[in-house]
C-alpha cells in the first residue's frame, strides 16, 4: 500500500493541474485514509477514495451585473457538488477575489469528511464567486447576489443542495440570495442556511463555528484535565468565525488578545473584553471597517501591518497558550508553526479551513500538542446548519439554549470520535488522522451500500 498515495497524487495532479490547494487537501486525507484502506480491501476494490476525489458535478457560470456607475461587471460563479453519499450537498458560498475552481474543490472535499463527522445526514458541496464585496455599495452587493442566484437556483434545492455562508457571505448576502431564490422559484423552503431569524434561520447559527472551535479546544484540554480558564489565546481574522470564537472564549474564562484582517493584526495585551468585542462586531458587520481602527480607539493596543517582505506572520510569534486560526487557508506556514510552539502554544483549534500548511501540521504533531484540525474543530457551523434544516422541515424554531446545547453535544461527539478512531488505528492523540479516517469510513460505507454511482 506504500505507493498508493504517490500513485493517487500523480493522477490527481495530472488531471487537476494548477489547483495546489486541492492537491494539498487530498494528500493530507490520503495519508490518513491509507491506514483505513489497509484494513478494508473492499474500499480498495470499489475505488471508494478515487471516487471521493472526483466531484459528482461542477457548475461554472457567468455572473453579469451593473455597478453604481452603470458599468457592466462580469464575475465567475461556481458550485462544486462533491458528494451526496450521506445526504444533500451541503457547504458554504465564498465571495472573494481569490476564488477559482481549485479553491472550491479543496473546500468541497474537506466538507465531505467534516459533514460526515457531525453525525447529521449531510453530503458535501462548496461554491462562490471571484466577487469582492469589500468596497461595494449595498445596491451593488444586492444586484450581484441576485444575478448569482438567477443561475444557481437551477442547481440547488432543499432536498438537493443547500448552500450557506463562508468568507464574504454573511447574513446580508444570504438574505439577498434567499430573496431571489424565492422570487424565481415561488417557494419558501430551507434552500439556504444562515437565514435571518424571522424568516427561517436558527438561533446560534451565526455563532456556531466560533463557539464550536472553542468547545473543541475545551474538549481537547479536558483530556489533560485542564480548562480554557485564564488561557491566553491568539485569534486571527475578525469576521464571523473569529468574532464568535472570541465571545465563547470569554464565556469560558480565557483571554483572547489578537484579531486580524488582510491589512494586519491588533495585539491587545489587556485582553479583548465584551465591550471591545461589541465594538469589533459593529466595526466589521455594520460599518464594514478595518481592524486597524481598534488600535486607534483603544490606547495601549499594538497594530502591526502586513509586511509582504516577511515570510512569517508576527501574530503567531506572540507568547500564548492557545491559537485559533480563523481567517483563511494556509495562514500558518512552517515558520509560523515553529514560532507558535516556541511561544508556548500547545492548543491549536482551527476555525478556518486548512489554515496550516503540511509542514506546520507536522511540527504540531511532532511536538504532540493538542492539534484540532479544521474539519473537526470548525464543524460546528455546518452542524448547526443541519439543525437549521431540521427546524425548517419541522416548521419549528428551537430556543437558543436548545441549539447551543446540541452544538456542544455534537462537538463533544466529534471530539470523542476523532480520539477513539485515532486510538483504534494506532495513532493515539492524532486528531488529524482520527478526523480523516472517521469521516472517510462513514462516507465509504454509504458508497459501498449504494453501488457504483
Ligand atoms: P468572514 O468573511 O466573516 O471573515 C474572514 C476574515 O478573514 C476577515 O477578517 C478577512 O479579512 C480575513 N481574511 C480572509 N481572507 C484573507 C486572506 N486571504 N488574507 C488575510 N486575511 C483574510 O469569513 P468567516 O469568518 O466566515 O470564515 C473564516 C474562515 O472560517 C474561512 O477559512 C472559512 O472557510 C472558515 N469557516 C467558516 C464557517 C462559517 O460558518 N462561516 C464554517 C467553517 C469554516 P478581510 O476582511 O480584510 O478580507
Amino acid at each position: 500500500m506504500g505507493d498508493y498515495v504517490n500513485r493517487l497524487m500523480a493522477q490527481l495532479v495530472a488531471k487537476n493541474p494548477g489547483e495546489p490547494e486541492f492537491h494539498q487537501a487530498v494528500q493530507e486525507v490520503a495519508e490518513s485514509v491509507e491506514l483505513a484502506l489497509a484494513r478494508n480491501p473492499r474500499y480498495v476494490d470499489a475505488k471508494v477514495f478515487e471516487r471521493t476525489i472526483e466531484p459528482e458535478r461542477v457548475v461554472m457560470f457567468r455572473v453579469p451585473w451593473v455597478d453604481d456607475r452603470g458599468d457592466v461587471q462580469i464575475n465567475r460563479g461556481f458550485r462544486v457538488e462533491m458528494s451526496s453519499a450521506i445526504g444533500p450537498y451541503k457547504g458554504g458560498l465564498r465571495f472573494h477575489p481569490t476564488v477559482y475552481l481549485g479553491l472550491l474543490k479543496f473546500l468541497a472535499f474537506e466538507q465531505v469528511f467534516k459533514n460526515a463527522l457531525t453525525t447529521l445526514p449531510m453530503g458535501a458541496g462548496k461554491g462562490g464567486a471571484d466577487f469582492d464585496p469589500k468596497g461595494k455599495s449595498e445596491g451593488e452587493v444586492m444586484r450581484f447576489c441576485q444575478s448569482f442566484m438567477t443561475e444557481l437556483q437551477r442547481h440547488i434545492g432543499q432536498f438537493t443542495d443547500v448552500p450557506a455562508g463562508d468568507i464574504g457571505v454573511g447574513g446580508r448576502e444570504i438574505g439577498y440570495l434567499f430573496g431571489q431564490y424565492k422570487r424565481i422559484r415561488n417557494e419558501f423552503t430551507g434552500v439556504l442556511t444562515g437565514k435571518g431569524l424571522n424568516w427561517g434561520g436558527s438561533l446560534i447559527r451565526p455563532e456556531a463555528t466560533g463557539y464550536g472551535a472553542a468547545y473543541f479546544a475545551e474538549e481537547m484540554l479536558k483530556t489533560r484535565e485542564e480548562t480554557l480558564e485564564d488561557k491566553t489565546c491568539l485569534v486571527s481574522g475578525s469576521g464571523n468565525v473569529a468574532q464568535y470564537t472570541v465571545e465563547k472564549l470569554l464565556d469560558l474564562g480565557a483571554k483572547p488578545v489578537t484579531l486580524s484582517d488582510s491589512g494586519g493584526f491588533i495585539h491587545d495585551k489587556d485582553g479583548i473584553d465584551r465591550e471591545k468585542l461589541a465594538y469589533v462586531m459593529d466595526l466589521k458587520n455594520v460599518r464594514r471597517g478595518r481592524i486597524m481602527e481598534y488600535a486607534e480607539k483603544y490606547p495601549g493596543v499594538d497594530w502591526t501591518a502586513v509586511d509582504p517582505a516577511k515570510h512569517y506572520n508576527p501574530l503567531w510569534a506572540l507568547p500564548a497558550d492557545c491559537a485559533f486560526p480563523s481567517a483563511t487557508q494556509n495562514e500558518i506556514n512552517g515558520e509560523d508553526a515553529t514560532n507558535l510552539l516556541a511561544g508556548g502554544v500547545y492548543v491549536v483549534s482551527e476555525g478556518a479551513n486548512m489554515p496550516t500548511v503540511p509542514a506546520g501540521i507536522e511540527a504540531f504533531l511532532d511536538a504532540r500538542i493538542l492539534y484540532g484540525p479544521g474539519k473537526a474543530a470548525n464543524a460546528g457551523g455546518v452542524a448547526v446548519s443541519g439543525l437549521e434544516m431540521a427546524q425548517n422541515s419541522a416548521r419549528r424554531a428551537w430556543s437558543r439554549g436548545t441549539v447551543d446545547e446540541r452544538l456542544r453535544t455534537i462537538m463533544q461527539a466529534i471530539h470523542g470520535t476523532c480520539r477513539r478512531t485515532a486510538e483504534e488505528y494506532g495513532v493515539a492523540g492524532n486528531y488529524m488522522h482520527g478526523a480523516n479516517i472517521a469521516g472517510f469510513t462513514k462516507v465509504a460505507g454509504a458508497m459501498l451500500d449504494q453501488g457504483v454511482v
